[in-house]
């Protein structure tokens, strides 16, 4: 059971969170759990997450993904989670399947950035060109095609309740469950 050590002693649960190529609403969801936070900080404590600011992803033991993978930092971020979280979850249909920022798979690549950035042709226009920036996949893949996923919790975002009732069940070493009435779908 994860929480308790041999002795008996409790021992806190390390959680990683990110957000890949999703809106951020899955992590709102997250923080609607309200009071129930300080319930979770006294069985949980977090590693890298945007409430840490924590930039790379230690050994955890639960890590929560939104988003779907756009660009390179993504598998890169996906990758370094699943290489040091026990328990991955897939939260939200992003994750899961896309979500919204796949619906420009079923354009190609270089069509899509001709039309965000203008004509490569006049000038001050055309795709930015800068080895800072991530370069874009060729589509927008769910996580389980780029690592394996221990957990989906389904959702757009998945309700404060939801995820908290996910979450502590992972916790308790149970197998989380959601009943149909418990998905949303904003
Ligand atoms: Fe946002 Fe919905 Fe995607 Fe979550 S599943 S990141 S709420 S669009």
């Amino acid at each position: 059971m994860y929480g308790v050590n041999p002795s008996k002693t409790p021992v806190k649960v390390r959680l990683a969170t990110t957000s890949l190529a999703g809106c951020f609403g899955c992590h709102m969801s997250l923080l609607d759990i309200d009071e129930r936070l300080l319930e979770l900080a006294e069985i949980a404590e977090f590693d890298r997450t945007p409430l840490t600011d924590i930039k790379h992803c230690g050994r955890c033991d639960i890590a929560l993904i939104e988003g779907g993978v756009c660009n390179a930092e993504n598998v890169h971020v996906l990758r370094e989670l699943r290489a040091n979280a026990k328990i991955l979850v897939a939260v939200g249909a992003c994750a899961i399947n896309g979500g919204l920022p796949a619906m420009r798979n079923s354009l190609a690549i270089g069509d899509v950035l001709h039309k965000v950035y203008g004509d490569p042709e006049r000038e001050g226009t055309g795709v930015p060109n800068d080895l800072e920036l991530p370069l874009p996949l060729d589509k927008v893949y769910p996580i389980n095609e780029v690592v394996r996923v221990d957990y989906f919790l389904p959702g757009c975002p998945p309700s404060a309740d939801a995820i908290w009732r996910y979450l502590t069940a992972l916790i308790l070493g149970h197998m989380p469950r959601l009943e149909p009435m418990a998905m949303n779908y904003d």
